[in-house]
C-alpha cells in the first residue's frame, strides 16, 4: 500500500512555535517515529510538508540583509527550505529506520509545482507571510513593490499569491524513487511555483503555494491509496473552538463539503486541508484522513481522524 504523509506545522517547529534549529529537528525526529514504524511493516511513504515558519524566517534575514547581501526571490526562498527540512527529515528518518533494523533507503527531491501564469490568485495576493512591521518599514519594501496589508494593531503584513497547483513537475522522479524502494521527501512548502512560457521554458514565479492542495495533486499523480494530513488536532471539528466542538469521523465528500459550506473549517488553517481531503477522493483516492501526528498509523489502519472515503470503497 502506498502512503502520503503531508507534514504540517507542528512537525518542524517546537509547541510554542520556536523554530530554533535544535527545534525543528526535535520535532521533525519526533515526527518521524511513526512514519519509521510504517515504512519498516512495509508501507511505501511518500512526504510532504509545510514551510511557513522557514520562509517567515527567510524573509526577515532578506530584509534586514538587504543592503549587504541582494534579497532573493520567494521561489528561492521555497527552494531553499526543501533543501533544509528534507535535510533534516531524511536524517531523522534514517536514524529512526536504522533503529528498526529497516535498511529501506529515503532521498529529498527539489520539487517545482506547476502553476497558471493567468492564474487570477498571482495578480490578487491573499496569503500572509513573515513577521508584522510598523508602516514605516513596511512602506521601504512596498517601495521595492511587495504588497503588504495593514493588519490593524499588529502592524502591517506582506501578502503573497497563492496560485493552484496544477502539475507536480517532479512526480517522475518521485515516482522512480518509491519504485527503486526509496522513501521519498517531495513538494515541500506546495512546491516551487513556476510557470511555463510559450517556449517551454519554467520560470520561479514570487508566490507560495497551499502545501495541502499540492499534497492532494501529488497524491493523485502518484497513485496512492491512502493521503493522511498530519497537523496538530486528532480530527476536523464542527463547531471547532466551542463547547459544542464535535470531532468529525468518517465522512462522505458530499457531506464534508456541506459543513465547508457552512463554514465550520477556517480558510488558511482546517480549510485547506479539508479541501485537499474532498479533491483526493472525488478525482480517485481511496480515502483522506486529516488527524495529529501522534495518530498517523492508526489513520493508515483506518481507526483515526476524520476519514473521507470514496464511493463504492468499503467502509
Ligand atoms: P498545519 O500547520 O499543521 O498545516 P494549521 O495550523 O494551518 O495546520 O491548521 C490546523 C489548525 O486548524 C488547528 O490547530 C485548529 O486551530 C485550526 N482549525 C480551524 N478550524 C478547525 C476545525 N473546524 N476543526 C479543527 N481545527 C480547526
Ligand atoms: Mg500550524
Amino acid at each position: 500500500m502506498r502512503v502520503l504523509i503531508a507534514l504540517g506545522g507542528n512537525a518542524m517547529t517546537a509547541a510554542d512555535g520556536s523554530a530554533r534549529p535544535g527545534d525543528q529537528i526535535a520535532a521533525v525526529t519526533r515526527a518521524m517515529e511513526p512514519v519509521a514504524d510504517l515504512v519498516a511493516a512495509g508501507y511505501e511513504i511518500v512526504l510532504t510538508h509545510g514551510n511557513g515558519p522557514q520562509v517567515g524566517n527567510l524573509l526577515v534575514k532578506n530584509e534586514l540583509a538587504a543592503s549587504v547581501v541582494p534579497p532573493v526571490p520567494l521561489d528561492w526562498c521555497d527552494a531553499q527550505t526543501q533543501g533544509t527540512v528534507g535535510f533534516i527529515v531524511i536524517n531523522a528518518l534514517e536514524r529512526a529506520l536504522a533503529a528498526r533494523g529497516s535498511r529501506r533507503k529515503v532521498a529529498a527531491v527539489v520539487s517545482r509545482t506547476r502553476v497558471d501564469a493567468h492564474d487570477p490568485a498571482l495578480t490578487h495576493p491573499t496569503k500572509p507571510i513573515g513577521r508584522y512591521l510598523p508602516y514605516d518599514e513596511a512602506r521601504v519594501l512596498i517601495e521595492h513593490g511587495q504588497v503588504w496589508q495593514d493588519r490593524g494593531e499588529r502592524g502591517w503584513r506582506r501578502v503573497v499569491a497563492s496560485p493552484q497547483p496544477l502539475e507536480v513537475l517532479d512526480a517522475p522522479a518521485v515516482s522512480a524513487l518509491v519504485a527503486a524502494g526509496f522513501v521519498v521527501v517531495a513538494s515541500g512548502g506546495g512546491g516551487v511555483p513556476v510557470t511555463r512560457a510559450a517556449d517551454g521554458a519554467l520560470r520561479g514565479v514570487e508566490a507560495v503555494i497551499d502545501k495541502d492542495a499540492t499534497a492532494a495533486l501529488l497524491a493523485l499523480t502518484l497513485g496512492v491509496d491512502v493521503m493522511v494530513i498530519a497537523t496538530d488536532v486528532d480530527a476536523a471539528a464542527l463547531w471547532f473552538g466551542t463547547p459544542q466542538a464535535r470531532p468529525i469521523g468518517r465522512v462522505d465528500v458530499e457531506t464534508l463539503r456541506a459543513y465547508a459550506a457552512e463554514g465550520h473549517f477556517q480558510a488558511g488553517s482546517m480549510g485547506p486541508k479539508v479541501e485537499a481531503v474532498c479533491r483526493f477522493v472525488e478525482q480517485g483516492g481511496r480515502r483522506g484522513v486529516i488527524t495529529s501526528l501522534e495518530r498517523i498509523g492508526e489513520a493508515v489502519h483506518d481507526s483515526a481522524g476524520t476519514t473521507v472515503v470514496g464511493v463504492g470503497v468499503a467502509t
